[in-house]
């Protein structure tokens, strides 16, 4: 294991490669799922593949496989991966750097000489950013069987494209059943894409789990009136009523420890005239949090918080839920696995909860998955400012080839 070494450079080199593929003006990506710069993507990772010895399978969906034996060939694969599309104006690290750091670790083994027990697999999952086709973690989600593969193959983008026909266009249709074989375990490493890592001057995140959430429809009706000859007492103003219920959401956020995130992003208002008291108005609730008992905790206070405002402002109320996805807790071994790795190896590291869905989540479904987050710079990605440090990427690489050949002994 110790004269395994990742090569920074050769790292950094094979992102900023990859980042000439569908590069924005502004120092970002543009590569839409199966969109043309998203077939180049995948061709120059596949030849990557291939030179450094690896077999490459593609599914049915798309996804990638590109495998470096084991000694013991039949033996349950350890795999690494994540994703080659980005957002329209995205960067040049989120998912890009899972797919990169397991090359880097197949290479770095390849120059060691070192040989594993188990296979290990790359994945490149589809559709990850969900942007053209609205769906999100869409390859991963089928390979874990919680998607049905003719509903993602039969979904459309704005111009009636479908994914099956896109997948056939750029060459991806492959022949592979998508999924139905063990995976003995699942690590991928991302960017973070917050800012706690690097707020905090540590390199390595443990990653406990995703947390879970919730979103809701909040509708406040009251009466419309003139704007000029209603008195200010005694109206009914609906919106007025919505704006003192998004002030108290806020409040909410900072009764429970850790904080959750409550975001009220979307209001609509009726009639929305200058001169009418406003009868309606609407307003969505994205509500966050890694644990399903405070999700609900939260769940409760934001709806006694509004009713107290809606009883008190003399107005009606309605909150209908609109989704719900669960937490998402990471194997214990493997989080034990990413811990121990990074202070083996003398790197600062710590626990952390993702904030955003990753595929990761769904194949935790169906292996014992951990996932390993490096900073970016100001925590800023889905945008093509997204940055991060050369030593930071290698030192997730790094973690990820020691839990990867620990795993696959
Ligand atoms: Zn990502």
């Amino acid at each position: 294991m110790h004269d395994v070494r990742i090569d920074r450079d050769r790292l950094w080199n094979s992102h900023m490669a990859m980042a000439e593929i569908g590069a924005t003006p502004g120092g970002g990506v543009c590569r839409l799922a199966l969109t043309d710069p998203d077939k180049q993507a995948r061709g120059l990772f596949v030849s990557w593949c291939r030179e450094a010895g690896c077999a490459v399978r593609v599914d049915k969906l798309g996804n990638i496989f590109a495998r470096r034996a084991g000694s013991e060939p039949d033996a349950a694969p350890v795999m690494t991966g994540s994703h080659l599309d980005t957002q329209p104006l995205g960067g040049r690290f989120d998912g890009i750097f899972g797919v990169l750091a397991g090359l880097e670790v197949v290479r770095a083994l390849n120059d060691a000489g070192i040989a594993t027990r188990r296979p290990l697999d790359i994945a490149v999952w589809s559709d990850e950013e969900g942007v053209r086709f609205r769906s999100g973690t869409m390859g991963s989600g089928v390979f874990s069987g919680r998607v049905n593969l003719e509903e993602a193959l039969a979904m459309t983008d704005e111009s009636g494209l479908s994914v099956r026909g896109e997948l056939a266009r750029i060459g991806y249709d492959g022949p592979e059943a998508v999924g139905g074989f063990p995976v003995h375990a699942y690590f991928e490493a991302h960017i973070e894409q917050g800012p706690v890592l690097e707020r905090e001057g540590i390199t390595v995140g443990a990653v406990e789990g995703a947390q879970g959430a919730r979103r809701f429809r909040v509708t406040v009706g009251g009466e419309e009136g003139h704007a000029g000859t209603l008195p200010m007492t005694g109206r009914r103003d609906a919106l007025l009523g919505a704006a003192r219920m998004i002030d108290a959401l806020n409040r909410v956020a900072f009764t429970h420890d850790p904080h959750p995130v409550i975001t009220v992003g979307s209001i609509f208002v009726r009639p929305n005239s200058p001169n009418t008291v406003p009868g309606q108005a609407a307003f969505t609730i994205d509500s966050r949090h890694p644990h399903a008992a405070t999700l609900a905790a939260i769940d409760a206070d934001m709806r006694a918080a509004c009713a107290a405002i809606a009883k008190a402002d003399g107005l009606t109320l309605h909150i209908e839920q609109t989704s719900d996805s669960t937490p998402v807790a990471f194997d214990k071994a493997c989080i034990a696995s990413v811990r121990a790795a990074a202070k083996a190896l003398g790197i600062p590291h710590r626990d952390i909860y993702s904030g955003a869905g990753h595929d990761a989540c769904n194949l935790s479904h169906i292996a014992p998955t951990g996932m390993i987050f490096v900073p970016c710079e100001g925590g800023v990605s889905h945008n093509e400012k997204e940055n991060a440090k050369p030593e930071d990427l290698a030192a997730g690489a790094a973690v990820l080839l020691r839990v990867m050949t620990e795993w696959a002994e």
